[in-house]
């Protein structure tokens, strides 16, 4: 079945789900154990100090285990996530569903939320996707958003200026609320689609829909107009207050430094759908699961737009280092001198917020920077090969760019070795493996496991 569940008895088979039995309290000692676990197996807490409900963390905590969930090889992921946006998919609504099992009035301090960090604002629902209808009724919108805890049935929410915030200002213009979905603890191909960068009108839920061949169902609200999918584990509805905004944070980003904190609209809850036995889901802000989700779909635009102007690429990677977001290494095969500085631009105009790009060939593991370094050691000039662009709109979240007026200077590196050289001089030097010695290689291979 496509819901949290049924990925996390998938996970469980394979050895990806680590269970932690004792018990570990909501505040801060869940975010230790995470922090440890960051690039490693999705994290189940049965028990919770301060109430019954268990809490899953760290479910799409590597790029292995997302490919898992959209049924995908990982060299595939980038192109499956461009097709699903060119190819989206509407949902069917249904009338009921698992999550409409328990309906309740809200009550946010009974709920396991996470506060992560030691100067953190307070507790942050970090792993929800909003969903919200426009207005007009036209289009609806899913994304992630961040929601401060203020009391049992109100949430400060980070809206960046994007689609949601363009719905709450349309509403706000009316005088209106705008009514929300939050929904908490979902299959992964509807975490990673709420992420997608398709433009407004496209509603995310019909690429989560592409990710799952048509299995998406969602439903109705019961207090508000919006939808949520019918497998989630909770619902939160909720309505964006048009007339209240509260300091938000402080809370760390996915660069792992703090936000700034500004004055954020609140969300009045006047409901909730759950799962009778429902686990909570939680994501560790600026930790590897939060790295992937943001960067994947930008990571596949970056992708498509760099096919578009080079005939071959190879891999795209935005950097664990470059916290999935401002660092990307691009491979590509190139067939004429200026290859590597086209690709480069390609890059910076697909991903705004990218701050630094290096472009190797395709012998180079765009995953592995040893071999990224090695590239940039005996391909790369400083004189003919950099690219510096200065005064260009990167990521607000920066804090060595200028974040006012979000201007910083974007750096390309162009490491592909140059044509006029004879291509002998930059291959990595080979040692022949005779049958005796791969039999041999194969002993000690079993031996170290062993
Ligand atoms: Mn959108």
């Amino acid at each position: 079945m496509a819901d949290l569940r049924g990925f996390l008895k998938e996970l469980e088979k394979s050895n990806e789900l680590i269970r932690v039995r004792n018990p570990v309290s909501i505040k801060f000692e869940a975010a230790a154990v995470l922090k440890k676990f960051d690039q490693g197996p999705a994290v189940l807490f049965e028990k919770i100090k301060e109430g019954a409900t268990p809490v899953v963390a760290n479910v799409c905590g590597t790029r292995e285990r997302i490919c898992k969930a959209l049924n995908v090889r990982v060299e595939a992921l980038h192109a499956k996530i461009i097709d699903a946006s060119l190819h989206p998919v509407r949902p069917k609504v249904v009338k009921d569903g698992p999550v409409k099992e328990i309906l309740e009035k809200p009550k946010l301090t009974k709920l396991p939320i996470l506060t992560h960090y030691e100067k953190d604002a307070g507790p942050y629902i970090t792993s929800a996707i909003v969903a919200a209808n426009s207005p007009d009724g036209k289009c609806e919108n899913v994304s992630i958003h961040r929601l401060l805890v203020l009391d049992d049935s109100h949430l400060a929410i980070r809206l960046v200026p994007r689609h949601l915030y363009q719905l709450h200002e349309m509403a706000k213009k009316r005088g209106k609320p705008l009514d929300v979905a939050i929904a908490i603890s979902l299959h992964p191909a509807i975490s990673l689609a709420a992420t997608s960068s398709v433009p407004m009108g496209i509603s995310e839920y019909a690429i989560a829909n592409a990710f799952m061949h048509g299995e998406l169902r969602l439903t109705r609200c019961e207090h508000v107009n919006a939808y949520a999918p019918t497998d989630a584990e909770l619902v939160l509805e909720g309505r964006i207050n048009p007339n209240r905004e509260v300091l938000e944070g402080p809370m760390p980003d996915i660069l792992g430094t703090y936000d700034i904190t500004r004055k954020q609209p609140v969300i009045d809850l006047v409901g909730v759908m759950r799962r009778r036995n429902f686990i909570y889901q939680a994501l560790l802000p600026a930790g590897q699961e939060h790295q992937l989700l943001m960067g994947l779909a930008r990571e596949a635009k970056i992708w498509d737009a760099v096919r578009h102007v080079v005939p071959v690429v190879g891999g795209v990677s935005l950097t664990s280092g470059g916290c999935g977001w401002l660092h990307a290494i691009i491979s590509i095969k190139k067939q004429s001198e200026g290859d590597g500085k086209n690709a480069l631009m390609a890059a910076f105009a697909a991903h705004p917020s990218l701050k630094h790009a290096i472009v190797v060939d395709m012998d180079i593991d765009v995953f592995n920077m040893k071999d990224v370094e090695w590239a940039i050691a005996t391909r790369f000039h400083g004189d003919e090969d950099l690219l510096v662009i200065r005064n260009v709109r990167g990521s607000s979240l920066d804090p060595s760019s200028d974040q006012e007026r979000e201007l910083t200077t974007k750096v390309g590196i162009d490491a592909t070795r140059p044509l006029h050289k004879p291509a002998e001089k930059f291959k990595r030097a080979r040692i022949p493996e005779s049958q005796n010695v791969k039999e041999v290689l194969k002993k000690l291979d079993r031996k170290l496991v062993s």
